[in-house]
């Protein structure tokens, strides 16, 4: 079964590459969080003389990932980090949200959307909307209209392809590199070969032929999963002397966090939740998620700790692995 996912894509922007952080794995969140702490120390020690955008945080790319990302940094220059660096004075950071579409959270509803932008400006986070990204650099980022905005961080949230074992297979793929599967989430001429989640170009109804492909999110991932372990566990048990009804995929709706009190919910077919509200489901939805009592029980205990002082974890610099230096 072939689950590799997704990678970073960059559309071909220049700079993005060696500039800007992806956001696929743990081991890239904890290097924008040491980026930004390091950041930070230096505007302080440098006191005047540091550069422009050295606490500048730039998000490309206004989807949920996008979204979630400006509100959280938002709230953690807004509160921890003026605390800790008090030395930063009026020059405390500021985030820049850069979208190429007109509105925010294009998949989901556009008045969703709207009141995402409008929370977000109230957290003092600058929206650009109808705004390409042309080019990054290590202190800058050029737009589309050639103005440029001074930054020494940009996350790069502005999209994903599938993991580049989809283009080593040789076999059919989609424009976002997904692996084309048949109905049973196999791999054309190879039934004991599947293929799932980010890398496959699941349909959301296998049966129809044509139909939309199922979102690059958790819960396709985890349906193909569910799928695919449920025919392994026929073949095992008896042979597929039957044929198996094809993949079908059920919405279950999307959310995304604006920050604190703030998130934007859109259940299928179903009310749109904003606010407060939207809030606490997106919270008891991601605690039921987690696996395990003791898990839900730490998260659940660290939130309410982090809700009612402001404060965050550890905020703790760490090196990527080095060789020694000899
Ligand atoms: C920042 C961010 C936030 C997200 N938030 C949400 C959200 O709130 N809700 C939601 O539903 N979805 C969210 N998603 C999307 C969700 O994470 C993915 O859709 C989901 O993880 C896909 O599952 P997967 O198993 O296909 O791939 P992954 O979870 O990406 O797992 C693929 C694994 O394969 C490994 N791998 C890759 N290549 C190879 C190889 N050649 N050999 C061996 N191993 C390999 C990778 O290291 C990785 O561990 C988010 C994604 C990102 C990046």
């Amino acid at each position: 079964m072939l689950a590799a996912g997704a990678v970073t894509a960059d559309f071909g922007v220049p700079g993005v590459a060696q500039h800007a952080f992806g956001l696929k794995s743990a081991a890239e969140a904890l290097d924008i969080r040491s980026h930004v702490l390091r950041s930070f120390e230096r505007a302080e020690r440098l006191g005047s003389e540091a550069p422009d955008g050295l606490t500048t945080i730039v998000i490309v790319g206004g989807g949920p990932t996008g979204v979630e990302m400006a509100g959280g940094f938002a709230e953690l220059i807004d509160r921890p980090l003026r605390r800790d660096f008090p030395g930063l004075g009026p020059n405390l950071g500021r985030v820049v949200l850069v979208e190429g579409q007109d509105r925010l959270l294009a998949s989901f509803a556009p008045r969703l959307g709207e009141h995402a932008r409008r929370r977000l400006e109230k957290m003092n986070v600058d929206v650009r909307l109808s705004t390409q990204v042309a080019e990054v650099t290590a202190d800058q980022v050029r737009l589309g209209d050639n103005t440029t905005v001074d930054a020494e961080t940009v996350v790069w949230a502005a999209g994903v392809k599938a993991s580049p074992l989809a283009a080593a297979l040789g076999v059919d793929t989609t424009k976002g590199g997904r692996v084309v599967v048949d109905e049973q989430l196999r791999l054309p001429g190879h039934p004991d070969v599947f293929v799932i989640g980010d890398l496959a170009a699941q349909q959301v109804d296998m049966s129809v032929g044509d139909s939309e492909l199922v979102p690059q999110v958790a819960p396709g991932a985890m349906q193909g999963g569910e799928y695919v372990a449920a025919r392994i566990s026929e073949a095992v048990d008896g042979g597929r002397a039957y044929q198996p009804e094809p993949f079908k995929y059920r919405d279950k709706g999307s959310m995304a966090t604006i920050g604190r009190n703030a998130a934007v919910v859109e259940l299928p077919r179903g009310p749109k939740i904003t606010g407060f509200p939207g809030w606490v489901a997106w919270l008891a939805l991601h605690l039921v998620m987690l696996i395990g009592f003791r898990n839900r029980a730490n998260v659940l205990v660290n939130w309410a700790w982090s809700y009612l002082t402001y404060d965050r974890a550890s905020r703790l610099i760490v090196e990527p692995d080095r060789p020694p230096v000899l």
